[in-house]
């Protein structure tokens, strides 16, 4: 069961890019992707003025995502986009929690976790942020961080039924986690190979207690932190390291479609 585990490389574009430059990037993935038969699923996290436009142009070969969704249905909340609205333009999930969220917009364990239930409820898939500091790393806090984060989160998710953070299909779950230690994002200090390795295995070893060994081994735990195509191999080769979460090497398409094929066998 393990490691039949998909792997999932998604890029992450932030605030970056014009209308015409996100249609081009895109289609010239999209492409690439459709050509090159990978055996990886290859995931965009864009920003969602462009969505609709993008979802145009997958034809299922890019997996689109929101960096962002809200946990209401519908409602007065300027600004906002829902899960719901998302759907009707064929989005398939979105990020939660991202850590520049978490620092610069007040994201709490407990509005992840809504935003959480209110994606899987649409049968949408939710890709939760987790990550220490380095304060907190220095602190010898790794462990308790994290845990803090997947629990509260969970917690708040109000879902009983673990089924719900599956879903139907096996190479898809609904659920994913990105572990994104804070200091390795857009710095160019990524984690080791065994930094890494250590926190996927307390994420692993939390799901599997909290889902029990037959849903917690589904789960994909994906690695962000300045990775590259020069630097990719080393995660994607761990035990655990079900794919990547991509910033800055996601936004040239060259560029992440080396790291892509660098990642699938
Ligand atoms: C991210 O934005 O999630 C990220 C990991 O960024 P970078 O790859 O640039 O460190």
């Amino acid at each position: 069961m393990q490691n039949k585990r998909k792997k999932l490389i998604i890029g992450n574009w932030k605030m970056f890019k014009d209308a015409i430059q996100a249609s081009a990037d895109f289609q010239t993935l999209s492409d690439n992707v459709a050509a090159k038969n990978l055996s990886i699923e290859v995931g965009v996290a864009a920003p969602s003025i462009f969505l609709a436009d993008l979802a145009r142009k997958t034809r299922n070969t890019v997996s689109l995502f929101a960096q962002n969704a809200h946990w209401a249905e519908e409602g007065a909340f300027t600004g906002e986009v829902s899960p719901a609205m998302l759907k009707s333009i064929h989005v398939l999930g979105s990020l939660v929690a991202h850590s520049e969220r978490r620092q610069m917009f007040a994201e709490t364990n407990q509005t992840a976790g809504a935003r959480i239930s209110a994606l899987l409820n649409h049968g949408m898939r939710a890709v939760y942020c987790v990550g220490e500091t380095l304060a907190e790393r220095e602190k010898g806090l790794l462990k308790e961080i994290l845990v803090t984060q997947l629990e509260q989160a969970f917690v708040a998710s109000k879902i009983r039924n673990s089924q719900t953070f599956v879903g139907s299909d096996p190479n898809k779950p609904l659920l994913s986690i990105a572990y994104e230690p804070v200091w390795a994002i857009g710095t160019g200090k990524a984690a080791s190979a065994v930094e890494a390795q250590e926190a996927h295995t307390i994420i692993r070893t939390f799901l599997l207690n909290y889902f029990g060994d037959e849903i917690g081994n589904q789960f994909q735990i994906l690695y962000g932190g300045s990775v590259k195509a020069n630097n990719v191999s080393e995660f994607i080769n761990c035990p655990n390291i079900d794919g990547a979460l991509v910033g800055g090497a996601s936004l040239v398409p060259k560029d992440f479609l080396e790291l892509c094929m660098k990642s699938s066998n």
